[in-house]
C-alpha cells in the first residue's frame, strides 16, 4: 500500500467583492480537502459555505470511525451539510436562496474519493495530463453535455452561472456521485472556486506541476494570476501534492 508524503497549500482572496463567500478546508491530518463557494443575499453565502466547511470534515471523520465505506462517508457528509443549510435557509425568509457549492476530496491510503455539487471544480494533474474530476452543474454545461449548444457557446451563455445542483438547493434529491481514484506518487490535486477556475487554463496547471513548486507557492501564484487576469469574484484554491516517501 503506497503511503504518501502530503503537502498542502491554500489561499482564499476576497478580491473585489465586499465579502468573501468562499470557504475551504486543507486538512492533511484528516485527509479532507474542500472548497465551498457560497451564494445568497446579505451574509447568507458566507454562512452556507462556512457550514459546509464545518460539517463535512466532521461527518466524514465520524462516518469513517463507524467503519462506513469512504465513498458513502463522503455522501453522508454532503447530505448532512445540505440538510443543515436547508434548515438555516428556511429559518429566515431573506435567506431563501442560501446555498453553496462544495467540492470535496477524501484521501484514504492510495485512494482518493472525489465529489462535487455546483461549479467548483477538482483537477488531477498527473505528468502532462490535466483532468477535471468533477462536472459543472450549471445549466449551460448541462446543455453543452447533451449537445444542445457547443462548449464555446456554453462559455458565453447567460446560463453559465445558473446552478441546478448545490447544497441548500431544494431540488437536490439524489446523492451526489462519488468518483474513486487510484493515486500515484507525483499526483497533484487542485480544488478551486470558479473565481479561480474561470481564469486558469489547463496549461497553467501543467506548468505549475512541471515547475515543482511547493503547493503553497503554487496556490499563491494561481490566485495572483486569476486576480491579475481580471477575476472580480472571490478566488480560492487548495493544492495537494502526493509524493513518494
Ligand atoms: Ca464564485
Amino acid at each position: 500500500m503506497a503511503d504518501f508524503v502530503i503537502r498542502v497549500g491554500s489561499r482564499s482572496a476576497r478580491g473585489r467583492r465586499p465579502n468573501n463567500e468562499d470557504s475551504y478546508v486543507a486538512d492533511d491530518k484528516r485527509h479532507v480537502f474542500l472548497v465551498a463557494d457560497g451564494m445568497g443575499g446579505q451574509d447568507c453565502g458566507e454562512r452556507a459555505s462556512t457550514l459546509a466547511a464545518e460539517i463535512i470534515p466532521r461527518v466524514v471523520q465520524d462516518q469513517l470511525a463507524a467503519h462506513t465505506e469512504p465513498g458513502k462517508a463522503v455522501q453522508h457528509a454532503l447530505h448532512e451539510a445540505h440538510q443543515a443549510i436547508m434548515t438555516a435557509g428556511s429559518q429566515q425568509s431573506a435567506a431563501r436562496r442560501m446555498g453553496t457549492t462544495a467540492v470535496l476530496a477524501l484521501q484514504q491510503e492510495d485512494q482518493l474519493f472525489v465529489a462535487g455539487v455546483g461549479d467548483s471544480p477538482a483537477y488531477l494533474i498527473r505528468g502532462d495530463r490535466v483532468d477535471q474530476l468533477t462536472i459543472d452543474h450549471t445549466v449551460a454545461d448541462a446543455l453543452a453535455r447533451n449537445g444542445t449548444i457547443t462548449s464555446d457557446q456554453a462559455r458565453q451563455s447567460p446560463w453559465r452561472n445558473v446552478l441546478y445542483r448545490f447544497l441548500g438547493c431544494s431540488e437536490m434529491t439524489e446523492d451526489p456521485e462519488v468518483r474513486p481514484l487510484h493515486l500515484e506518487a507525483g499526483d497533484r490535486l487542485l480544488l478551486a472556486s470558479d473565481g479561480l477556475s474561470n481564469f486558469i487554463s489547463p496549461d497553467d496547471l501543467r506548468a505549475g506541476a512541471q515547475e515543482k513548486l511547493h503547493p503553497q507557492e503554487w496556490a499563491d501564484k494561481l490566485v495572483d494570476l486569476a486576480l491579475d487576469r481580471g477575476s472580480r469574484d472571490n478566488v480560492t484554491v487548495v493544492v495537494v501534492a502526493f509524493d513518494a516517501e
